[in-house]
């Protein structure tokens, strides 16, 4: 009998387009579906509670997807190598398929696997499947990452995708003791954000076909506004591959979405800045020298949504509540901490990191640093005014208003800014910076 095949899940949940899943699948002999919790992510203080439930619901999805063709997750946890290399040894297997993944820690643990194969016996292949174009294939002259994203942009739409690999229909599976889905719910989450998404690819599709058929032929309108909420919100279900990148983006062109691939681009070109910089998670892409203030009242304040800045604090209020922010949000309330309170932006992407369901190693920290300016923007001492913002994206202030219910009958433009009479009437706090004095300080310092 052939040997089984091991798929190793990691950040690709999901039966469709699924070139590691396809590829074990179309192997002769059986196919084992593998997912370890890795000990390090797992012992890791504090973790996202949002996250893990994600997580865990679309381990469920996979699993429920995967009886339907005949097999089952197995789910392990521990030091993520051991654990696969004691089912390779548990089912005799010569080979593993696993999606490639960019991180400093996927990195790593990836390149031990393939070591412990070559000391005991197995072979690793590594398949596409988490960015939609592979980090490293689009190269400028210099041969390493694109900085600026225009031309990025350019040669990614230019160069031809792979084509999506078909979902498997059936599979040969073979059992093994211990580590069925029933583990699960000794994972299940406390201290959830109230309005969390649930997690799966059976959600994530149908979340995206009601999206595309409702909002994608006006997302380049739609995207910027705040208190129309019309983005697709697919970003978890990217981050947990229960959505491939190459399907999402061949159907929205399909129905003329270019505006809305630009922004998968995005994901891309932050991916392949994080496989030829990893140290960007922490270190300044850039390093502008700058002097970070400590100022950890005024953190506290951000981070609770109590800085007197109505969207400032109805994002951050956001946050908490669904872990999620609009994107145009997320610009405005880390502009504030970066340039009007000039807190460390490492503090403020962290915060995010705790609460975020899509929080993406590359996608947060490198957005965090493009606004803060240390990033890939080119003009890195652009300023989001809060007020500004938040009269020309909430225009009606309704955003505001369902965030900052203390603010909820003011009316008119005043919701944007309530003077001080309104401010003590509904006890909402004064501002805790004047907005032009901390951008002059700002300026004074860094754009001379
Ligand atoms: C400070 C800050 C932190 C962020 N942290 C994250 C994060 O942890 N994880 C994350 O996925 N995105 C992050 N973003 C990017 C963006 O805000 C989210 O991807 C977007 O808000 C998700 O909502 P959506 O799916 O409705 O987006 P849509 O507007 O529907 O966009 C579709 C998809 O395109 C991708 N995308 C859109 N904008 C960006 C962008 N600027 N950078 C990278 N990809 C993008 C996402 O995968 C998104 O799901 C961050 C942005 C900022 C400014």
């Amino acid at each position: 009998m052939d040997s089984p095949n091991i798929i190793v899940f990691t950040r690709d949940l999901r039966v469709r387009d699924n070139p590691a899943f396809e590829a074990a699948v179309s192997m002769p002999g059986p196919t084992v579906a593998l997912f370890v919790f890795d000990e390090l992510i797992t012992d890791k203080k504090p973790t996202s509670s949002n996250r893990f439930q994600f997580l865990i619901d679309s381990l469920r999805d996979l699993d429920a997807s995967l009886k339907k063709i005949g097999s089952q997750l197995i789910i392990r946890q521990g030091k993520w190598v051991n654990e696969i290399a004691k089912v390779v040894d548990e089912t005799q297997s010569k080979q593993i398929h696993i999606s490639n993944d960019f991180s400093l820690l996927a990195k790593t643990r990836l390149e031990a696997l393939i070591k412990k194969g070559e000391s005991i016996g197995f072979g690793v292949t590594v398949h596409s499947g988490v960015s939609l174009v592979e980090p490293g294939l689009l190269t400028p002259a210099d041969g390493r990452e694109y900085k600026v994203f225009t031309p990025y942009y350019r040669r990614w739409l230019e160069t031809s995708w792979r084509k999506p690999v078909k979902t498997p229909e059936s599979i040969q599976s073979i059992d093994l003791d211990g580590g069925h889905i029933e583990i699960l719910e000794k994972y299940d989450q406390k201290n959830l954000s109230p309005f969390l998404l649930k997690g799966g690819e059976t959600e994530g599709v149908s979340r995206l076909n009601d999206w595309m058929a409702r909002e994608i032929s006006d997302y380049e309108k739609g995207r910027d506004d705040i208190e129309g909420d019309r983005t697709s919100r697919l970003s978890p279900y990217l981050h947990f591959g229960c959505l491939s990148p190459l399907e999402v983006a061949l159907q929205a062109l399909e129905f003329g979405g270019d505006a809305f691939v630009r922004q998968l681009c995005w994901r891309d070109f932050y991916l392949q800045i994080l496989h030829y910089r990893p140290d960007s998670s922490r270190k300044d892409y850039r390093d502008r020298k700058y002097e970070w203030n400590k100022d950890p009242e005024a953190f506290e304040l951000w981070k609770e949504g109590k800085t007197g800045f109505p969207i400032v604090d109805a994002g951050m209020r956001q946050l908490l509540a669904e872990g999620f922010m609009h994107n145009r949000v997320r610009m405005i309330v880390a502009s504030f901490l970066t340039k009007d309170l000039h807190l460390d932006w490492r503090i403020g992407a962290e915060h995010f990191m705790n609460y975020l369901v899509d929080g993406d190693i590359a996608s947060n920290q490198l957005n965090w640093q493009w606004v803060a300016g240390t990033g890939t923007d080119s003009n890195p001492h652009r300023i989001f005014n809060p007020i500004r913002q938040s009269e020309r994206f909430d225009t009606d202030g309704k955003y505001i208003r369902k965030w900052v219910p203390e603010l909820k009958n003011i009316l008119g433009n005043e919701i944007h800014d309530p003077d001080r009479k309104l401010r003590l009437e509904v006890s909402y706090p004064e501002a805790i910076v004047d907005h032009h004095e901390a951008i002059a300080i700002y300026k004074s310092k860094y754009s001379g």
